[in-house]
């Protein structure tokens, strides 16, 4: 596969940005090699500036569950262009949306675009504290809610429990009231409501652990959690950026009949153009200026371009069978890398919902569950996900750079191409269990 153009173009990149990537994991770093610049995408393919094609599986992190270019998204898109891209003014685009998502998702009142993941969970964040008038908030070490500050705490054991910041220029007191507890471990947040009586804003979770490969909630944990929240007078915040209209339309708050106090969205909601939002209960949203007294504002939130492509991609996503057809062809392709690797003899841990999927490759052969950001650290092993995931690459499968990434499914994605898939995954794995 010759990838000169791309091995090019990222040495120009590197001179220009830092790393020569505009978001950290573009970069190949864990996996080692080139990262490919990409030229064009359509449907559930993507060209590279050389001109190789790939099955993609990352769909821009997850936004793209149309697959790239859809029609209908890119039709609507250039009629809304026509008309202006932002007028910082209310449009009825937004009220269709936000009708659309409280339709939709089932604990959403009430709901505020904005433009990044990031966004809407800091500001779920600052609306929990705003709400309740407590300060601390609860975090799960390995859970991503995007990168503002006083989020930036994940890190294992000793540096999450005394909540110190993981990356430099975060300064320590911003994150002092950030409490961080292992995913899975019910009584560790008990423990943390205990000794922390009266002053716990609020606690946001992934309800999928996708930020670190791909990590299912135990049976009742999510709503053990929830009941947490409630009985100590927490707020409890679902980070749905991920999950959202991915694991089921109505995200994982209808897969396990939660009723979050706030939701966070982000991804799928702007359809491969930057929107997130924060939602949820009516009595707390109004707390939200200028509504109420918490001020959160943005030049650009609710633009019609991205309005569009999130409104465009979510009436297609909901069209009957849609969502059902990329769930069958997730669950496909998961017990297809499944069964090729059991026959390759390679140890997995696979998973999937709705339309998110990701594999552990595990060190050895019958290695515990893992559960955790912990477990993951033990028992994966990213050496032998980077040789899976170059193999792939040569053979036109573009997944995640990462072990500690999930895998997205879209519309585009049909039987063959999972077939395509599988095929692929089967030589390369005989490769690799050697
Ligand atoms: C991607 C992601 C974010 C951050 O969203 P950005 O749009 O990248 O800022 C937050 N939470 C979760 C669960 C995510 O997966």
């Amino acid at each position: 596969m010759q990838t000169t153009r791309s091995e090019e173009l990222f040495a120009i990149a590197k001179d220009l940005i830092p790393g020569g990537v505009n978001s950290p994991v573009r970069a190949f770093k864990s996996v080692g090699g080139t990262p490919r610049f990409i030229d064009r995408g359509e449907g559930a393919t993507i060209w590279d500036a050389d001109g190789n094609s790939y099955i993609d599986y990352v769909l821009s992190w997850g936004p793209l569950v149309l697959g790239h270019a859809h029609p209908q998204v890119v039709k609507a898109l250039i009629a809304a262009a026509g008309r202006g891209t932002s007028y910082g003014a209310p449009t009825a685009l937004e009220n269709e949306l936000a009708q659309l998502v409280i339709d939709t998702v089932p604990s959403v009142e009430m709901i505020r675009f904005v433009n990044s993941g990031t966004e809407a969970c800091m500001s779920a964040l600052r609306l929990a504290r705003a709400y309740t008038g407590r300060d601390k908030i609860i975090k799960f070490s390995g859970c991503y809610h995007g990168h503002a500050d006083m989020l930036l705490v994940q890190a294992g054991s000793g540096v999450a429990t005394l909540g110190l910041p993981d990356s430099p220029g975060v300064p320590a007191s911003t994150t002092s009231n950030t409490l961080t507890a292992v995913y899975n471990d019910l009584d560790a947040v008990r423990a943390l409501f205990e000794s922390n009586p009266g002053s716990i804003a609020g606690l946001i979770i992934e309800p999928i652990a996708a930020n670190i490969g791909f990590v299912m909630p135990h049976e009742g944990y999510l709503q053990g959690l929830q009941d947490l929240c409630h009985q100590y007078g927490a707020l409890f915040i679902l980070d749905e950026v991920m999950t959202g209209f991915r694991v089921a339309p109505g995200g994982a708050q209808e897969k396990w009949g939660l009723d979050p106090d706030l939701t966070t969205l982000g991804k799928v909601i702007g359809g491969g153009l930057p929107v997130g939002a924060y939602a949820g209960k009516r009595k707390i949203m109004e707390t939200v200026a200028p509504a109420g007294p918490m001020y959160q504002a943005g030049t650009l939130s609710g633009n019609p371009l991205a309005i569009t492509a999130g409104l465009t991609t979510l009436r297609e996503l909901l069209k009957p069978g849609v969502f059902e057809g990329i769930a069958a062809r997730t669950a496909d392709l998961v017990r297809g890398l499944e069964s090729v690797a059991a026959e390759a003899g390679i140890p997995v841990q696979a998973g999937y919902a709705g339309s998110m999927f990701g594999v552990y490759f595990l060190k050895e052969q019958g290695a515990p569950l893992i559960d955790s950001y912990e477990a993951a650290k033990l028992y994966a092993d990213p050496p032998r996900y980077g040789q899976f995931f170059h193999a792939m690459l040569a053979e036109g499968v573009y997944l995640a750079p990462s072990q500690f990434e999930a895998g997205f499914v879209s519309s585009a994605h049909g039987e063959e191409k999972i077939e395509q898939t599988v095929a692929a995954a089967k030589s390369v794995m005989v490769g690799i269990g050697k």
